[in-house]
């Protein structure tokens, strides 16, 4: 089998996470358009270049047999013999370790889909976003924990970001970026994740299995704790912040349980706009992976009768402390919201691992960002990658720290 390079019309993209839940949504829309222009998944408008993953091999593997790109790096060193192996008889490329994942980031596709979970994927996004390419960014942890650095090099480097948080993107779509001046505000809309009903006693006894339970949405375990606790929306909060030409004070958020309106934008003229559609990740993705176009995707069409009825919620600050936390994070910058991220990668692991309890993931980043003030974080700049994985290290030595106090028999 043979790699072979973009023709004129094709698309080259990369997928960073591409075994993930946001990596096999973007490989099924280039499966199907693909298919559909000439029968095979590896050629049509779509030529994936490089896809990456964090250490499941045989996914890996099976997916470059499938899409057969020029390139293909695994996080964990320790895989990369058996990926070798099992991709022999394939003309592909094959690296492991943070170089590896770096330097296939930054390889010659045009259109890449950062979506490795957590601050593991800053070092390659910003690659790919150093050789200005269109970058897909799913990984909002890159955003809160080095927001101001990464969209300093977006903009030096010319590169053309592109939301795919669903959130996100709906705002993207309604926000006039001639005229911030005239937005009012932006909402983000929550599900309230599974426990948006739960008393904290049922909290405080969740497992992992409830918690990645999501309603609305299937995703990857990380972000579907992060539901649960409602830190994704404050994660999100600081994401808009960093996306969107608006003061802090200007992004809300309101609970919306259906996942119907993605989110919107108010107008001081009183107007808001705002963007629906079933929840399903391929309607963001697609937006992006067609912009500026728009491509045909198989998803439930929105039947607004049939639902009958769309609620809305203020979000309870009682029982999902991790949303003001997170806002207050924002509000404070410098280091603030790095800490927070890792503190909640380490706390979220550890919940998922048993050691701690589902209240315990908020006890642990409000404790380590208390607990951080010799980091010195008010007002610092990041100026450097390297900076930021210090703090974030050092956050993640206090967080494991915490748990360890927390930890339950
Ligand atoms: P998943 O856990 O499903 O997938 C994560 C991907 O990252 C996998 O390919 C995984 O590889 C890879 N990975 C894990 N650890 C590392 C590492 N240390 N280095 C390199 N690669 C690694 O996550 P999701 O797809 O759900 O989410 C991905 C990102 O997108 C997150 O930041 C999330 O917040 C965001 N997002 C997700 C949404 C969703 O619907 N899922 C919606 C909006 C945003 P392997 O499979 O080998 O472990």
């Amino acid at each position: 089998m043979t790699a072979s390079p973009a023709t004129s019309g094709q698309k080259s993209v990369a997928i960073l996470g591409a075994t993930g839940s946001i990596g096999q949504n973007t490989l099924d829309l280039i499966r199907r358009a693909n298919q559909e222009a000439t029968g095979t998944a590896h050629d049509g408008p779509y030529r994936v270049d490089c896809l990456t993953a964090g250490s499941r091999v045989e996914d890996l593997a099976a997916l470059a047999r499938e899409f057969r790109p020029r390139q293909i790096a695994i996080a964990n060193e320790g895989a990369l013999t058996t990926l070798r192996g099992l991709v022999a008889d394939l003309d592909c490329q094959v690296a492991a370790g943070k170089t590896g994942l770096d330097e296939a980031a930054a390889g010659s596709s045009d259109w890449v889909m950062a979506a490795i979970v957590g601050a593991a994927g800053l070092s390659p996004t910003l690659q790919a976003v150093r050789q200005g390419k269109t970058v897909v960014l799913a990984n909002k942890e890159c955003l809160v924990c080095a927001g101001d650095l990464f969209m300093r090099e977006v903009s030096a480097a010319g590169a053309t970001l592109l939301p795919a948080d669903s959130e996100h993107n709906a705002i993207y779509q309604v926000f006039d970026f001639d005229r911030p001046e005239a937005i009012e505000s932006v909402t983000l809309t929550a599900s309230g994740g599974p426990f948006r009903m739960a008393s904290l006693d049922e909290m405080r006894r969740a497992t992992p299995e409830q918690a990645v339970a999501h309603p609305n949405w299937s995703m990857g375990a990380k972000i579907s704790v992060d539901s649960a606790t409602m830190m994704n929306k404050g994660l999100e909060v600081i994401e808009a912040y960093y996306l969107f030409p608006v003061e802090k004070d200007q992004i809300e958020v309101l609970c919306h349980p259906q996942s119907v309106i993605h989110s919107f934008v108010t107008y001081k003229d009183g107007s808001t706009l705002a963007q629906l559609g079933s929840p399903d990740m391929r309607t963001p993705i697609a937006y992006t992976l067609a912009w500026p176009d728009r491509m045909a995707v198989p998803v439930t069409p929105l039947n607004l009768g049939a639902l009958g009825q769309l609620t809305f919620e203020t979000p309870d600050f009682s029982r999902f402390p991790l949303l003001k936390i997170a806002q207050v994070a924002l509000q404070r910058g410098g280091l603030a919201p790095t800490i927070l991220n890792a503190a909640n990668e380490v706390a979220v692991s550890q919940f998922l691992h048993r050691k701690i309890g589902f209240l315990d993931i908020a006890e642990v980043v409000e404790r380590v960002l208390e607990s951080s003030e010799s980091f010195d974080f008010g007002g610092i700049v990041l100026e450097n990658l390297e900076q930021v994985m210090d703090v974030d290290a050092r956050a993640r030595v206090l967080a494991t720290e915490m748990t360890a106090k927390l930890a339950v028999a």
